[in-house]
């Protein structure tokens, strides 16, 4: 299977994950054996890809741990918004009851 450069590209991602189909990936060898702008592409993907990714392991915890704990004043946040309308509905409804008598 030919591909051209085009579709080369695009299977550069998975291709990077061992996504591919077995015969996808060969095709995709094929292709970058015989062209060296897509080997350039590649190696600088996979380069782009690491930069992407240096966060240090602590970092990120830490920004889990945040998303978290924002996550959990949203929850109460939302619980608390929730109980005040069910209050002022309660309340609406008591004392519209009561001005009909
Ligand atoms: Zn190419």
């Amino acid at each position: 299977m030919n591909i051209n450069c085009e579709m080369a590209r695009d299977l550069l991602p998975m291709y990077k994950d061992k996504c591919l189909s077995p015969s996808s990936e060969e095709a995709l060898r094929e292709h970058l054996e015989g062209c060296a702008a897509c080997r350039r592409y590649l190696h600088e993907y996979k380069a782009r890809q690491k930069d992407d990714i240096l966060i240090p392991p602590g970092d990120f915890a830490d920004i889990s741990r945040r998303l978290r704990r924002h996550r959990t004043v949203t929850e109460i946040a939302v619980g608390a918004a929730v109980a005040v309308l069910a209050a002022y509905a309660v309340i609406k409804t008591l004392k519209g009851g009561q001005s009909h008598e």
